[in-house]
């Protein structure tokens, strides 16, 4: 048995309770260093006790310990997913730079998911901060070379700027997010020119299923103004294409080219 990944799980659930922090402080514009982590609803300061990622959530039963208050299951859902992806690359690539590198990214994805569902927002401080680290770490980057990353966050950012613009021009209104052509381009830095266009196609195919699910739960019909956010349908198609690239080397073929 490897011991490996099993750590690597285990220092992921811990990265998982930092990004608890950056989702809930940096669209609410605090600072995700200080103070201590605190009871959103009352205040109350955690102490280390209250702090173990996914334990102390269930030992409280999901509920703050001085107000009694619910604890959103977005907190173990995200210390889970982190401790989980930190896992599955440390298994599959070993202690490697790649698997930092792969793992680093789906931080941010997560991340961005997370807070563009609830806020409808994509800081610059993730997308272009994650385009500068893709950028950086893209020569030790198996997926790309720094042109290869270059070119990827140069096309992902362009063309869904036009397709923005085309969207606008055709309806009349904004239907693309802001956010959204920045998060493209981070996602290009990491993976690449080609598998932009299997991200997109996997966005869109679950974006479409996603439209479908919300509107049944919401029991809502589902008409040319019906939003949801992209954002996190984007970054769940680039860690699908991260998870399997081989799936999706055979849906989108490289003889279209
Ligand atoms: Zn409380």
């Amino acid at each position: 048995m490897k011991l490996f990944p099993f750590l690597a799980f285990l220092f992921g659930l811990c990265f998982g309770s930092f990004l608890n922090v950056v989702i809930y402080r940096l669209p609410r514009g605090l600072s995700v260093i200080a103070p201590r982590s605190f009871c959103p609803t009352c205040g109350h300061e955690l102490s280390w006790y209250e702090n173990v990622p996914l334990l102390s959530f269930f030992l409280q039963k999901g509920r703050c310990r001085a107000c009694g208050t619910k604890i959103s299951m977005r907190y173990p859902l995200v210390e889970f997913l982190s401790g989980a992806l930190a896992f599955y690359f440390v298994a599959k690539f070993d202690l490697t730079l790649t698997a930092f590198i792969f793992y680093v990214f789906s931080l941010f994805l997560l991340a961005i998911s997370f807070i563009d569902l609830e806020h409808r927002i994509i800081p610059d401080e993730l997308s272009l901060g994650g385009l500068l680290v893709g950028l950086v770490f893209s020569p030790f980057n198996p997926l790309v070379d720094p042109k290869g990353a270059f070119l990827g966050a140069l096309c992902g950012a362009g063309g869904f700027y036009l397709l923005g613009e085309f969207y606008f021009w055709f309806r009349g209104r904004e239907g693309l997010g802001g956010g959204d052509y920045k998060l493209l381009a981070m996602i290009g830095s990491f993976l690449g020119l080609e598998r932009l266009l299997s991200v997109v196609f996997a966005a869109s195919l679950s974006g479409v299923f996603g439209a479908l699910f919300i509107a049944l739960i919401k029991r809502q019909k589902i008409s040319g103004t019906t939003s949801i956010p992209f954002g996190p349908f984007l970054a769940l198609g680039a860690l699908l294409v991260l998870l399997f690239p081989e799936k999706f080397a055979t849906v989108f073929s490289p003889s279209i080219y």
